[in-house]
């Protein structure tokens, strides 16, 4: 194995895949993404807490497993563009898979909530970028529309094959450790990842690779909580943006994980979420976008109604890096003294606290 270089997830898993015999792989090398073991919430929970940290895919989120797959079928299948809606990640995998393709990438996102480092992936990447008066429903719909109107591919993870690409981050959380989780814990926007993690987990245990699967825990925003509040949210509210969705495309599926896996879905505040973000970066040294962090945020919630994690292996996805987002890092963390000094070790000494 030291010296197996990782091939990107189609290569890897193939086999494994519903995807049509002899798609090429357009692959950046995604996957294949660390296991951190967390010796900081392993201590809180008494149990063996795991961080999967997706912020490690090429372009800075898990969108690129299943983006992978989406744009290679699609290229397969002859199309020369590609459309999707985006709160931000899909659409930075859309334009670097599209480019490496050579086909075009086509956005659409909801005006004025797109990070700055997102749409400078997608535009950098040369997606036509169309900025929409609505929200990422609307984009949805439109998106969905185009793709029946005209020639260009729809990989909203409302195409299946996005699916499975990203069930692949289940088969390497069983590989890494030797069998599945007790319980799994990530963030739920638009419901297609905790689907993908549900199908992963049932494929290699129904083929013997695991003896278990995890109860599945999923965790919205309170102000974009539609699968808790079990109807559509018309205007979506957090900072959170990744997961500012008011009514999933995946809902049914993500349910059926919810069910079959005796897990649960929760709502919490921005407050926590962003806690959540400062202590993972500063007790772990992993830095997570705000909604990549509400996994975390929901451990600590858990514990704090009571619930146990104690004995238990716990993996939690953190979903994209944090340098998705810097605008609302700083504004919430940046509120550390900035103290400017000459250049002299006594005053630097002084500003750092050291005497
Ligand atoms: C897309 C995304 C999510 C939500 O995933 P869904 O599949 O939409 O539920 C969470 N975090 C990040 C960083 C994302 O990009």
């Amino acid at each position: 194995m030291s010296t197996h270089q990782w091939r990107g997830v189609i290569e890897e898993y193939r086999d494994l895949l519903d995807i049509p015999a002899g798609t090429p792989a357009i692959t950046l090398g995604e996957g294949g993404t660390p296991l951190v073991h967390s010796g900081w919430l392993s201590d809180l929970t008494g149990g063996e807490v795991w961080l999967k940290v997706e912020g490690q895919n090429p372009t800075g989120s898990f969108k690129d497993r299943g983006m992978t797959a989406a744009v290679s079928v699609a290229v397969h299948e002859g199309a020369m563009a590609c459309v999707c809606a985006s709160t931000g990640n899909t659409s930075a995998a859309m334009a670097a898979y599209a480019a490496k393709a050579g086909i075009t990438p086509i956005v659409l996102v909801p005006d004025g909530k797109i990070s700055a480092s997102k749409m400078a992936q997608a535009l950098v990447h040369g997606a036509q970028v169309i900025r929409v008066r609505g929200n990422f429903d609307d984009c949805l719909k439109l998106s969905r529309g185009l793709a029946e109107a005209y020639p260009v591919a729809l990989v909203n993870s409302v195409n299946p094959v996005r699916l499975e690409g990203q069930k692949t981050a289940a088969f390497e959380v069983v590989d890494r450790l030797g069998d599945a989780p007790d319980f799994h814990l990530m963030p739920i926007g638009n419901a297609g990842n905790m689907s993908a993690y549900w199908l992963g987990y049932k494929q290699y245990a129904a083929a013997g690779n695991a003896t278990k699967r995890p109860v599945m825990r999923a965790f919205q925003a309170e102000g974009a909580a539609p699968l808790v509040l079990g109807h559509p949210v018309e205007e979506p509210e957090t900072r959170a943006t990744a997961i500012r969705i008011g009514n999933p495309a995946s809902w049914a599926l993500a349910e059926a994980a919810r069910d079959e896996s005796g897990g649960r879905f929760k709502a919490l505040s921005d407050q926590k979420i962003l806690e959540a973000q400062a202590a993972l970066a500063r007790n772990e040294g992993v830095f997570v976008e705000p909604a990549s962090a509400i996994g975390v945020a929901g451990l600590f919630d858990d514990l704090a109604s009571g619930d146990s994690y104690s004995g238990a292996t716990v993996v939690i996805t953190v979903t994209g890096h944090g340098l998705k987002d810097p605008a609302t890092a700083l504004e919430f963390f940046g509120e550390v003294r900035e103290i400017v000094v000459d250049a002299d070790i006594d005053a630097a000494a002084a500003a750092a606290g050291l005497v």
